[in-house]
């Protein structure tokens, strides 16, 4: 699960590049983290890696890790926009386009009805943590279960 929360924001570690170095000439889809193509090579070594060590139960861990980098660059391709075809081409798909209304350009997208994709992704996310954690908590014990309190215990066993 940490991993997967680690990759699910991996693609835009880019952000560091465009506001801090590039100083925001480059839109920020445009770096090899949000093409498709570089991370399905780095996808397929990784794979090819465990199959060729003999570790195919790690291929679930990989699973996980790529799939989140994969919906990430789904999800900006929603709203934002992603080169599917780069470096062949450099067409953005985008099937939405979001209206700049808002002084701050991040508010275009978290009030845009496209960001409840998102939050759909975080509410069942959640969901199967709370599940995960309900799974691995103990059963509880016979007085817990039939929800006795304390004091009605106490005064059963005198
Ligand atoms: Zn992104």
């Amino acid at each position: 699960m940490p991993m997967g929360l680690v990759a699910s924001v991996l693609p835009d570690l880019d952000l560091f590049r465009f506001y801090v170095l590039d100083h925001r000439r480059v839109p920020h889809h445009e770096y090899w983290t949000h093409i498709p193509l570089w991370w399905a090579i780095i996808t397929a070594t990784w794979c090819l890696g465990l199959v060729v060590m003999g570790r195919r139960t790690a291929v679930a861990g990989g699973a996980v890790f790529f799939g989140n980098i994969f919906l990430h660059l789904v999800l900006d391709t929603v709203a934002g926009g992603v080169a599917w075809l780069a470096p062949f081409s450099r067409h953005v798909f985008a099937l939405v386009s979001v209206p700049a209304g808002h002084h701050w350009w991040v508010w275009n997208f978290v009030l845009h009805w496209t960001f409840a994709l998102e939050l759909l992704v975080v509410a069942w996310a959640l969901g199967e943590a709370v599940r995960k954690w309900e799974r691995a908590m103990p059963p509880p014990a016979p007085h817990e279960a039939t929800g006795a309190s304390s004091e009605a215990r106490r005064l059963e066993n005198g």
